[in-house]
């Protein structure tokens, strides 16, 4: 990797990213395809996708949807429920259809409904997906309104993830966009072939007081909910730090406008046209650009026993900040993440 006023990295991979379907598929793919070469797809479509023929048929979808010339790759994921069969999910992942299988635990973010009632249900899954070595990507929240938000990923740890890993200790799981210091804790104590995470633009780059400076900010809200400052602080460690088991996922999760800007606004940051730029001005900004290349486009694929792309994308620092305009999608519109800093980086 190079650094000066420009910056080459290998090109990036996004491990976790919710693209829809229909026209707002159309319209934000183009900015996950432009910055990534491949992403892990979320599958938490309104229905999900929970079966091997659901997830050909979207990744037929979202090729479609691409550009011609494109050679981006959606690596497709299962959505798992209490009544995922194990015999078509594996079947599925032999296939190359499926990457990975995602628990949502039922009721924790944007259309999960369908989600996990109780992890021990899925024993049976979870053996096959670890003999087969297919990854698991966990939404680590607990979802009983009784425990406070923002004690509900720390809580997870413990009632919910420690107990599946003893009962699977060969299990390969991504603990996916981690907001707290007890997460990064807890993935560094663990073997970095069995736990990784994922860790967010939008969880670097603000704190829970962001979310209400000046008033209700409804368009830095989602799920798990940012915590306090110390816990960015610890997140921007961990991505900075090269630790294998710390790599890029954006979750970037578009809503239109009005569901945002609601009384009962949906959770969901959309930050696939500054994703990068925002990982790179959080590494500059703590003098780690040297790790970037690790964490943005090494340390997921040898996660995911992937080759990294074997192609590079150039940036470049510029002396005016970048502006993003929001995405039109019919006759509403997307708001695009701004983080609360300048970004002075391009693609060149
Ligand atoms: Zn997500």
């Amino acid at each position: 990797m190079k650094i000066n006023k420009s910056l080459t990295l290998t090109k990036p991979d996004d491990w976790h990213v919710h693209l829809r379907s229909g026209e707002m598929l159309a319209k934000v793919l183009r900015d996950t395809a432009t910055s990534f070469n491949r992403a892990i797809v979320m599958p938490n479509l309104s229905p999900p996708i929970r079966t091997t023929y659901d997830a050909v048929s979207y990744q037929r979808e979202i090729k479609a949807a691409l550009n011609k010339d494109s050679d981006f790759t959606p690596l497709m994921t299962s959505y798992l429920t209490d009544e995922t069969d194990p015999d078509d999910l594996i079947a599925g992942f032999k296939r190359g259809v499926f990457t990975a299988a995602k628990l949502y635990p039922a009721g924790a973010t944007t259309n999960s409904d369908s989600g996990v009632t109780n992890t021990l249900l899925l024993d049976p899954v979870f053996s096959a997906m670890s003999n087969a070595g297919m990854p698991l990507l966990i939404h680590g929240e607990v979802v009983d309104h009784k425990i406070d938000i923002f004690d509900r990923e720390h809580k997870f740890i413990e009632l919910v993830l420690e107990p599946l890993r003893n009962r699977h200790k060969n299990l390969k799981i991504v603990f996916e966009h981690i907001t707290t210091k007890s997460a990064v804790d807890y993935v560094r104590s663990s073997s970095p072939d069995k736990l990784a995470a994922t860790i967010t633009p939008h969880h670097l780059s603000v704190n829970r007081s962001d979310l209400f400076a000046g008033g209700i900010r409804p368009h830095l809200y989602c799920l798990p909910i940012p915590k306090r400052e110390e816990h960015r602080i610890a997140l921007v460690d961990a991505a900075c730090s090269g630790d294998k088991r710390f790599f890029l996922g954006t979750d970037s999760a578009p809503h239109l406008i009005e569901e945002k800007e609601s009384s009962c606004g949906c959770a969901g940051v959309y930050n696939s046209p500054n994703a990068l730029l925002t990982y790179i001005a959080i590494f500059e900004q703590n003098n780690a650009l040297d790790k970037l290349n690790s964490f943005a486009s090494l340390n997921g694929p040898e996660f995911y026993n992937l080759k990294p792309n074997n192609k590079e994308i150039e940036f470049v620092k510029r002396s005016s900040p970048m502006s993003f305009d929001d995405l039109q999608v019919g006759s509403s519109r997307v708001k695009t993440f701004v983080p609360p800093f300048p970004l002075f980086w391009s693609a060149k």
